[in-house]
């Protein structure tokens, strides 16, 4: 599903340029649980936002379902993101003013999905993540760990091939982030690519497979553990 070839990213602040991402090969085949572990700083983000179709390279090739992902138009990435993708992150993004099944059903409303259909819809995937009862509920009046709920159903209410996690459990407590992963894990279930970015061991081990990132480049991968 996904295939990175030589891929480099470099960042110019000034006069001075960071190599941030060196060199990365990487294949991630259709339905599988990935992690991406590394440091603070390490290139998480900038590889994932890569992968997301929200950043682009400077070298190498990226192909995502078999489609060439280079100096694709704003219009064509947006296509492809919406078809394609869904991302979760760390604080959430919920809208403070929306309820929770307002939230998840956002992405239809995007799509011209009447109300009365999309907000149907948003509470059968409220139910998938265990939170049909909390519905009416504002952001500011659910736990860290049920705002990510709501964020991972408002993710798959558009039928993603793929989700992209960035650091998704770093704002929570270490038992709410094991339900939170194992929710990743039954979404992973259903056939859908997960690849989670994180800086935590513990979370990483959770996952099918581990790629560890350092400084830019691809140290070890799969099964780094066993
Ligand atoms: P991680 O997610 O692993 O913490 P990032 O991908 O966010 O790492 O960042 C990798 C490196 O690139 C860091 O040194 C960071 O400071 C730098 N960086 C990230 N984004 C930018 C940017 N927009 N401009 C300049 N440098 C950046
Ligand atoms: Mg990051």
């Amino acid at each position: 599903m996904i295939k990175l070839s030589n891929i480099n990213k470099h960042y110019s602040t000034g006069s001075h340029q960071l190599h941030v991402l060196k060199d990365i090969n990487l294949e991630i085949g259709s339905g599988e649980l990935v992690s991406i572990m590394g440091s603070s700083g390490s290139g998480k983000s900038t590889l994932l936002n890569i992968l997301g179709i929200l950043d682009e390279y400077d070298s190498g090739e990226y192909s995502l379902d078999n489609t060439l992902i280079k100096n694709l138009s704003e219009q064509k990435a947006a296509k492809y993101r919406n078809e394609f993708i869904g991302f979760i992150f760390q604080s959430f993004h919920l809208l403070g003013y929306k309820n929770a099944m307002e939230n998840v059903a956002l992405p239809l409303y995007y799509k011209g999905v009447s109300r009365k259909k999309r907000n149907k819809l948003a509470l059968e995937y409220l139910d998938k993540v265990g939170l049909k009862e909390w519905a009416e509920h504002m952001p500011s009046q659910l736990s860290g760990g049920q705002q990510q709920r709501v964020s991972i159903a408002r993710a798959l209410i558009t039928h993603p091939k793929l989700i992209l996690a960035d650091e998704p459990t770093g704002a929570l407590d270490s038992v709410t982030s094991q339900s939170v992963m194992n929710l990743f894990r039954e979404v992973n279930k259903l056939g859908i690519t997960v690849i989670i970015v994180t800086h935590e061991k513990d979370i990483s081990d959770l996952t099918d497979r581990q790629i560890l990132l350092k400084d830019g480049a691809i140290l070890e991968k799969e099964d780094v553990d066993v």
